[in-house]
């Protein structure tokens, strides 16, 4: 993923900036490493040192929920009470749950939030990481199936199935954490920011463009990350008025062994890392919570069955990589526009 922002530093903005910072003086966008990533938070108005500790609270908050490594997390509750009983979770969790339910039925179960049995065995990104055995993929992938995750709303429970099941949330954390930052932004009276957790990127407001009064609404324009070059290198530019950005990709996780790449997102299919013939995908959609769910689901899927899910979901669209260069653009493209950069890349209709 890692999508690089261009915003601010896009040219005629890059000039004022320096002038309208003397004027109001807000602080400089804050940074902190959470949810297994960088995140950064850019307030470009009323960015006061209480507001931004406000959002990396939560962000925090939402990383002790959620994360799968951390002892005492909602995930690490139900992961040990799997096959024994049913355990009480946060609110919001469930409803994290219910969204990753929702993708996972969609995408036939490509997505699938129980896919922790496989996450361990392959251990990419972690010291352990190796390449399983057949019989491990297989015993692995026996544990996979959304459908054994229970959810008992009036009781605010979580309950996977069987012995050995585990969920694995990472691929719609960092979305909710990025729309629970947007809320709280909001709710604070901030009309203009950008959240950048890893990549996953949700604006609040529009771009201003020029001086004070003489200044526009313009929509964000974010540098979508090149899946083959370094982090920070685009391949092309997607403006959007307010929406999240999230990409999926071969590039933000992976170890190589015996000359051949193996990366973070596993297909349900067969339990290796998805070869859908993508590099990348990226996903525009109002919640950065749909629109984090949706790039892994799409990436698994690949483009054909990817873009017809895609037109289920109102005013979604997505950037689909090729691993031979081309580029292929799906679903809504009302609120984004989106144009290439590099030549390496070629753009089909
Ligand atoms: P990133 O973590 O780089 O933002 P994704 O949003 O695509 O990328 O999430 C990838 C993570 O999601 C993996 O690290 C793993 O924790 C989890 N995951 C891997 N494969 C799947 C899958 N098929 N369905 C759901 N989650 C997955
Ligand atoms: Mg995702």
């Amino acid at each position: 993923m890692n999508v690089f922002l261009k915003t601010a530093f896009s040219a005629g903005i890059c000039l004022l900036l320096p002038l309208f910072s003397v004027w109001s003086a807000p602080l400089s966008p804050q940074s902190e490493f959470v949810l297994n990533t960088v995140c950064t938070v850019n307030l470009f108005e009323g960015g006061t040192r209480g507001r931004y500790a406000a959002v990396f609270t939560r962000i925090r908050e939402i990383d002790r929920m959620m994360s799968a490594y951390q002892e005492g997390s909602d995930t690490d509750l139900v992961n040990r009470n799997a096959g024994i009983a049913p355990v009480k979770v946060h609110r919001e969790f469930l409803f994290v749950l219910e969204k990753a339910l929702h993708y996972a039925a969609l995408s036939g179960g490509a997505f699938d939030p129980t896919i922790g049995p496989l996450v361990r065995l392959w251990g990419i990104g972690t010291e352990e990481e190796q390449v399983p055995r057949a019989d491990e993929l297989e015993q692995a992938l026996s544990l996979v199936d959304y459908r054994d995750l229970k959810i008992d709303r009036e009781r605010g429970t979580a309950f996977l199935a069987r012995r050995g099941q585990a969920l694995d949330l990472g691929a719609v954390a960092k979305g909710y954490a990025a729309d629970e930052a947007a809320r709280i932004i909001r709710k604070a009276g901030v009309k203009r920011a950008v959240v950048d957790l890893g990549g996953n990127i949700m604006m609040v407001g529009s771009r201003r463009s020029g001086f004070f009064i003489f200044g526009k609404e313009k929509p964000w324009r974010i540098g979508i990350q090149d899946p083959l070059e370094e982090r920070g290198a685009y391949f092309g530019i997607l403006q959007v008025r307010g929406q999240s950005v999230v990409t999926s990709g071969v590039y933000e996780r992976y170890f190589e062994k015996n000359g051949r790449r193996y990366h973070h997102i596993l297909s349900t299919a067969n339990g290796c890392p998805a070869a859908a013939g993508l590099l990348s995908v990226t996903v525009a959609a109002d919640s950065s919570t749909d629109a984090d769910a949706l790039s892994t689901a799409l990436f698994c899927l690949g483009y054909e069955k990817g873009s017809a899910l895609l037109d289920s979901v109102p005013g979604a669209g997505a950037i689909f990589v090729f691993e031979d260069h081309s580029v292929k653009l799906a679903g809504a493209r009302d609120r984004s526009v989106f144009t290439l950069e590099n030549s390496r890349y070629r753009l089909l209709e």
